[in-house]
């Protein structure tokens, strides 16, 4: 998912074009928007992390663009490519490195397991939206 950072700042396609020269294909994209209600279900697993609030407040304040992504070790390479959190730890040349602003504009959004790639494709997409 791109956060509200990476849409504002114009960096749509300089993002999906990492993403899919990285071997990904795109299976589902769209531009949305979360309201603050529907950042807290997403992140619902942050609910008792002391940054759960702010993390909400933003993911909800401007346009997000989710994506379905299908590659073989999908989820590892994936947050390989993504990098660290923190865009001052991650590694140069991950997306975070060249387009994060702060640990929480940070530009994108990773799955972390199999599990929760199924169950956030689900929060974002329906069947007809996959191909
Ligand atoms: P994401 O889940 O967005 O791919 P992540 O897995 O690297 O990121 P998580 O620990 O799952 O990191 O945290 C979710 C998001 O919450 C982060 O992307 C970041 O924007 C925000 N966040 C994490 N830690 C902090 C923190 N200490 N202060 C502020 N925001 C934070
Ligand atoms: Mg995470």
């Amino acid at each position: 998912m791109l956060k509200p950072d990476a849409l504002n700042a114009g960096n749509i396609g300089g993002i999906t074009k990492m993403i899919e020269e990285a071997g990904f294909k795109i299976v589902a994209m769209k531009k949305t928007r979360l309201t603050p209600e529907l950042a807290g279900k997403f992140y619902a697993i942050h609910k008792e992390r002391p940054f759960y609030g702010e993390l909400c407040a933003y993911m909800s304040s401007g346009p997000i663009m989710p994506m379905i992504l299908e590659k073989s070790n999908a989820v590892e390479d994936f947050r390989k490519l993504i990098g660290a959190t923190d865009p001052k730890k991650a590694a140069p040349g991950t997306i975070r490195a060249l387009f994060a602003k702060s640990i929480d504009a940070n530009a994108i959004h990773g799955s972390d397991s199999d599990a929760n790639a199924e169950i956030e494709g689900n929060f974002f997409f329906s069947q007809f939206e996959r191909f």
